[in-house]
């Protein structure tokens, strides 16, 4: 289970019942803490800065332990902030200033000095905010109650958004073959990527994928179609076209198992040795947790990855998609956002088909693919994009929508979305920031968590939304 540390701040001129106290009082916190957020991750209390030495040690427990994913911090007195410099000078992991206090209401009745210098936390909790951000450290600030629930939910964003932290900062993509040739937008600054989010980015031929494939033996191949055929309906004759996607699958399957890979990216211009280009292969995957990118783009394969990992424990579909065509009667316009297959299988309304179609490029074999219609619902779509001397993230609220009518002979899976406030200005908004044409879709994240987890890896953060208006295209 992933952990978050609680280190509370004090000091040692309160003496020594005043800080058994605070001890106690967090104690208390982290117990009620751990009820309401254990099904997410587990919150272990550290001993209270009283020193900067305790201060660096306790930071040292935080960054030596594998299962900790981040570091909430709290000020139940004064706690001055000079004693934080060395220690947070050591903190690399997500950090969340917890500005709340271990009573509600204040005991107006008994209320005296012993009372104020033991519960400061509007004082102790400037003083330490100060030195936050004096020193340029990415930060989140939950302001509450404790146990209000809208305090609890953001420290569990917090917690969701440090996982996929966690996960980004460990996180292999396997790129097979490069980015396509001539396309802008899927490529970017490899090394800043491994320095900003910890992606490590490395090339691999497809032919490592191929030789794999041929070698699955005939029980490998079996096992998947069984699993194929367990989760989706068959819809083809053509069942050796099927079984040479399952071949790729247990490939990938091995690939990933021995390599420790979380995410990968392939190329219908780069496909040697193989007969189709990955379809079910790779949507059954992403349906897994696996990301995935299209045309060598790793970093929406990355990016997918982190934000699957962000919204594990909420249900939904999150995964990746492709911004297609429009359909634009006036006042109700949609898009149909779908691939040339790799449309995760997360994103179906209902039991997907196994279809064999010929596909208009690349010049292979037909490959089998899920088609289906998508979920229907709230959403977001994010994108990540390298501007030269920084990343962006574009996020923008959309509706996920019924097709408004079948579509029998388009032979991808899809989903269909409007875009907010309207079509004009959320696309408009879009195109101004630079987005991708490759994004990741989610309906069970939201802008305030891609907020956070731009915060937290200081990125650039667009949102586009209800909120977005005509104005605000202006300033772009
Ligand atoms: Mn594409």
């Amino acid at each position: 289970m992933s952990k978050l540390y609680f280190i509370p701040g004090s000091q040692d001129l309160y003496g020594e019942e005043c800080l058994k106290q605070v001890a106690a009082d967090c104690r208390d916190m982290v117990g009620f803490l751990n009820e309401k957020l254990g099904d997410v991750v587990d919150i272990e209390l550290l001993p209270t800065v009283e020193t900067a030495k305790i201060c660096v040690e306790d930071i040292r427990v935080a960054e030596n332990d594998d299962d900790c994913v981040g570091v909430i911090t709290w000020m139940h007195t004064f706690s001055p902030a000079k004693m934080w410099i060395k220690g947070l000078q050591h903190l690399t992991k997500p950090l969340l200033h917890l500005h709340t206090q271990y009573n509600e209401k204040l005991p107006y009745d008994s209320i005296d000095m012993d009372f104020m210098n033991l519960n400061q936390a509007a004082h102790g909790d400037r003083e330490y905010g100060y030195i936050v951000a004096r020193l340029g450290i990415a930060h989140e600030v939950v302001a509450g109650y404790y146990k209000h629930e809208r305090v609890i939910s953001q420290i569990r964003r917090f917690a969701e958004v440090a996982k996929a932290i966690s996960l980004s900062k460990n996180l292999t993509v396997a790129t097979f073959g490069n980015n396509m040739r001539d396309v802008a937008v899927t490529d970017g600054n490899r090394l800043e990527s491994q320095i900003r989010y910890g992606w490590e980015i490395k090339y691999w031929g497809i032919g490592e994928i191929a030789k794999l494939a041929n070698e699955a033996s005939d029980a490998e191949i079996d096992a998947k179609m069984d699993e194929y055929t367990s989760k989706y309906t068959m819809a083809t004759d053509n069942i050796e076209a099927v079984r040479e996607q399952a071949k790729y699958e247990v490939a990938l399957d091995k690939f990933i198992a021995g390599t420790g890979v979380g995410a990968f990216t392939d190329t219908f211009q780069d496909l040697f040795g193989l007969r189709q280009l990955p379809g079910i292969a790779a949507q059954n995957l992403m349906a897994k947790g696996i990301g995935f990118g299209p045309e060598g783009d790793y970093k929406i394969s990355a990016f997918s990855a982190v934000l699957m990992k962000m919204a594990e424990n909420r249900g939904g579909a999150t995964g990746f998609i492709e911004d297609y065509t429009y359909d634009l009667t006036e006042g109700e316009e949609l898009e149909l956002a779908s691939h040339m297959l790799e449309v995760p299988a997360s994103f179906a309304a209902s039991k997907p088909e196994i279809q064999v179609h010929p596909l208009g490029i690349g010049g292979k074999e037909d490959p089998a693919r899920l088609v289906f219609d998508g979920v229907t619902g709230d959403g977001i779509q994010v994108t990540l994009v390298d501007m030269g001397d920084h990343f962006r993230i574009i996020c923008a609220d959309i509706e996920l929508v019924k097709q408004p009518a079948p579509m029998p002979k388009l032979p991808v899976a899809r989903i269909m979305y409007r875009h907010k406030p309207n079509f004009a200005i959320g696309t408009a908004a879009w195109c101004y920031a630079g987005g991708a044409h490759h994004s990741v879709v989610s309906t069970s994240l939201t802008r305030d968590d891609i907020a956070m987890f731009a915060r937290l890896t200081g990125t650039e953060f667009i949102a586009i939304g209800d909120d977005t208006t005509e104005a605000d295209l202006q300033k772009f």
